[in-house]
């Protein structure tokens, strides 16, 4: 290992960060734990702490510590969008379960209002919204994730959720105390500032009769399963779609499909996915993006951009 992916990997934790934080979250705690089960692609290296709140109160305490001690932290959803380096990721990887996993829903008159924690499961979510008439919810359904990862996100189909965003309340090392912010969706991406965390979200539908709503998301779940490698391990969509064309027209273009590096491969079913086929590591998924993106500047002269959000050391894993 060379001197700089000694000091890339190094743990920025002290002894005493480490007892300060066990003290207060004891085995919720961890250190040096392994990213990859976290993460829909099962691939990224250890975190220094990985550390879950339960409660808004914790969140607070663990925003206010890593803000006293001068660590970097990162918020981890699902996984279901990210693709964390071999090198694992520097200082405090974030979780949220507990009271933040609850999902509750009025149906009102007219409309449909959804109270989701921000570590909410987003199947959860769509099928309780479903249940009582959401109208529109479909254009959610089969996405993998949290509710605090699909409002950064902006995730959707042909509608997003930053449609039926009514209220978001985050917190922050800042201000870290649960407060309502506004935000702006835009195409896979919310205008949420990097240092907040979304503990809370409120969504409102409008109302219709729950058996066409379940029918539409029936519809959706199937044609999700025919056209995208559901059973295999990726993020998803790996490019955004460039104005007025697909990322995946464009791949397939150029032949990308079956294309591989390592244990990793262009999906032959949805070129914009990339899937795990075994043992790949996040470098052989990054040279395969690259690869990817260099054939389809060179032969489509489109620049692709990134969907998936790329975080912590990337090294050479063996
Ligand atoms: C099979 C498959 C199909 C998919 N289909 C779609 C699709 O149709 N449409 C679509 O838009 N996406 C799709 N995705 C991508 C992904 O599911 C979405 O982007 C999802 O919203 C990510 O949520 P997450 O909780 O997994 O976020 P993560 O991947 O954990 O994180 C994504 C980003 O959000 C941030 N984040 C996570 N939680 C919070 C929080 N509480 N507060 C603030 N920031 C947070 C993270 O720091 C990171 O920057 C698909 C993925 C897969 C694997």
């Amino acid at each position: 290992m060379s001197a700089t992916t000694r000091r890339a990997t190094a743990t920025l934790l002290r002894p005493d960060d480490r007892k300060a934080l066990r003290r207060i979250f004891g085995e919720r705690a961890r250190f040096q734990e392994p990213l990859a089960p976290y993460t829909s692609w099962k691939i990224g290296g250890p975190a220094d702490a990985f550390v879950t709140a339960h409660d808004e109160s914790e969140l607070a305490q663990l925003l206010r510590f890593v803000l006293q001690r001068r660590l970097p932290w990162w918020i981890l959803g699902g996984g279901s969008n990210v693709l964390v380096g071999d090198g694992g990721v520097r200082g405090v990887v974030v979780r949220l379960a507990g009271e933040f996993a609850g999902v509750s829903v009025i149906a009102g008159v007219g409309e449909v209002v959804v109270d989701a924690g921000g570590s909410a499961d987003m199947a959860l979510v769509t099928a309780k919204a479903a249940s009582a008439g959401a109208s529109g919810v479909d254009s959610l359904a089969g996405i993998p994730g949290t509710v605090g990862g699909s409002l950064r996100m902006n995730a959707g189909t042909d509608r997003e959720i930053g449609e039926f965003v009514r209220t978001v309340w985050v917190q922050s090392p800042s201000r870290p105390e649960p407060h309502a912010v506004s935000v702006q969706y835009l195409y896979r991406r919310s205008t949420l500032e990097r240092e907040v965390i979304v503990s809370r979200v409120t969504l409102a539908f409008a109302r219709r009769g729950v058996r066409d709503v379940r029918e539409d998301m029936q519809t959706r779940l199937v044609r999700r399963k025919k056209t995208q490698p559901i059973a295999l391990p990726n993020a998803g969509s790996c490019f955004r779609n460039p104005n007025g064309d697909k990322a995946a027209r464009l791949i397939e273009s150029v032949g990308a499909k079956g294309w591989r590096e390592g244990g990793a491969e262009v999906s032959p079913l949805h070129a914009n996915f990339i899937n795990n086929v075994g043992g790949a590591t996040a470098k052989d998924v990054a040279t395969l993006l690259a690869r990817v993106r260099r054939a389809v500047r060179d032969r489509c002269g489109v620049e692709l951009q990134l969907e998936v959000h790329l975080v912590g050391v990337f090294i050479d894993a063996t």
